[in-house]
């Protein structure tokens, strides 16, 4: 059966910028558990960066923190180590936490730290599907299901 990779933070742990979780409680991940089927990952602390950290977003070609640092260097490590962990595991689904500038598969932010949401991927989704990896965020569950089968 396939394995998955998922969002750490959906699955309880603490890991955001904020130090806080975004526990997603639904059946299809009480299922993935339970067949052994998950594979948690979160690109941000794997690439390096501390719990907490200060908030990112995409700016063009380069993701910058709200007081200006540059911090692309670690989320495309993290977005590498993401797409290894898949290869490694055979894994060709993943299951992303929507808007994140490394997660987010079909929204980000905008890049003004304003709270505004485009059209958009985090890396790490980007990396993902580039090689194949179908990526799904939590808002597309009962597609993801159905294609888990
Ligand atoms: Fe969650 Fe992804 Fe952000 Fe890590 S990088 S906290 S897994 S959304």
């Amino acid at each position: 059966m396939d394995k998955v990779l998922v969002s750490s933070c959906l699955l309880g742990q603490p890991v955001r910028y904020d130090g806080k979780t975004q526990t997603l409680r639904h059946p299809l991940i009480s299922q993935l558990i339970a067949q052994q089927r998950v594979v948690s990952f979160c690109p941000e602390v794997a690439g390096g960066l501390p719990i907490p950290r200060e908030p990112a977003e995409i700016v063009e070609s380069r993701i910058v923190t709200n007081n200006g640092v540059d911090v692309s260097a670690e989320f495309a490590r993290g977005a590498k180590l993401a797409l290894a962990q898949c290869q490694a595991n055979n894994i060709r689904f993943a299951l992303l936490k929507e808007s994140s500038p490394s997660c987010g598969r079909n929204t980000i932010y905008d890049g003004t730290h304003s709270g505004r949401k485009v059209t958009g991927m985090g890396w790490t989704a980007q990396l993902l599907e580039q090689n194949g990896i179908r990526v799904f965020s939590e808002e597309q569950l009962p597609v993801l299901n159905k294609v888990l089968g």
